[in-house]
């Protein structure tokens, strides 16, 4: 027995309030609920400073026959602890480092990612955690995107973690992390007094009075 013209109109009519009725469901709470949340995310993201750090010369100290093993790393006293104030003002932070001596077949890459689940760990253990290590491994002569004083570290990360460039710091010591930075959109702080001056690069004497001014820019500190 099938269903005469009229009852099919009438099928049809439910299926189709149904649908809207689905639709309006969905739209009565899809406008709040992703809105309010996407607020919430810009609000978080504007809060959540990057801090880029250098490696050498801020975390470790410089070697002019560079950092060729564990055994060679000497950390900069007080580095760690200043991550830990980062981190407590809800900082992001991540290390943007120069390699050139895994391409210059110096250093095997694997080392220098020992090196860096070796600070990683002791940044863990001093409530500083380094979200993360950028690496270019690259000769300068290589000619690649990454080396700073090019910015593709800082853009690599911008892109794999959708960070506000314009919001993060760049600690470094040389003045091709401050260029890098700028390139970037990023502030740079220059560390100590061996960097040549570069035009809008922030100066600080120790990791430590980074962070003081990073806290204080950011108005973590008031
Ligand atoms: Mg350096
Ligand atoms: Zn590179």
């Amino acid at each position: 027995m099938g269903l005469s013209g009229g009852d099919r109109t009438v099928m049809r009519a439910r299926q189709i309030s149904s649908i809207r009725l689905g639709f309006h469901r969905r739209v009565a709470v899809e406008p709040i609920a992703p809105r309010a949340s996407g607020r919430q995310r810009r609000a978080k993201a504007s809060r959540e400073v990057t801090v880029f750090l250098d490696r050498d010369g801020v975390l470790v100290r410089n070697r002019s026959d560079y950092v060729k093993g564990w055994d060679e790393v000497e950390i900069v006293p007080g580095a760690f602890a200043a991550l830990a104030r980062l981190r407590s003002a809800g900082a992001r932070i991540l290390v943007a480092t120069n390699q050139s001596a895994v391409g210059r077949g110096i250093v095997r890459r694997e080392t220098v990612d020992d090196i860096h689940d070796r600070l990683a760990r002791i940044a863990r253990a001093h409530g500083g955690p380094i979200d993360g290590f950028l690496v270019c491994p690259h000769r300068p002569d290589d000619g690649c995107q990454c080396r700073k004083p090019k910015p593709g570290l800082l853009m690599r990360a911008q892109r794999e973690r959708g960070l506000d460039l314009s919001a993060a710091f760049m600690v470094g010591d040389q003045a091709s992390d401050a260029l890098a930075a700028l390139a970037a959109g990023c502030t740079p702080i220059l560390l100590g007094d061996g960097a040549a001056e570069v035009s809008g690069s922030l100066r600080a004497r120790t990791l430590g009075d980074a962070v003081d001014l990073i806290l204080h820019a950011t108005g973590v500190d008031s």
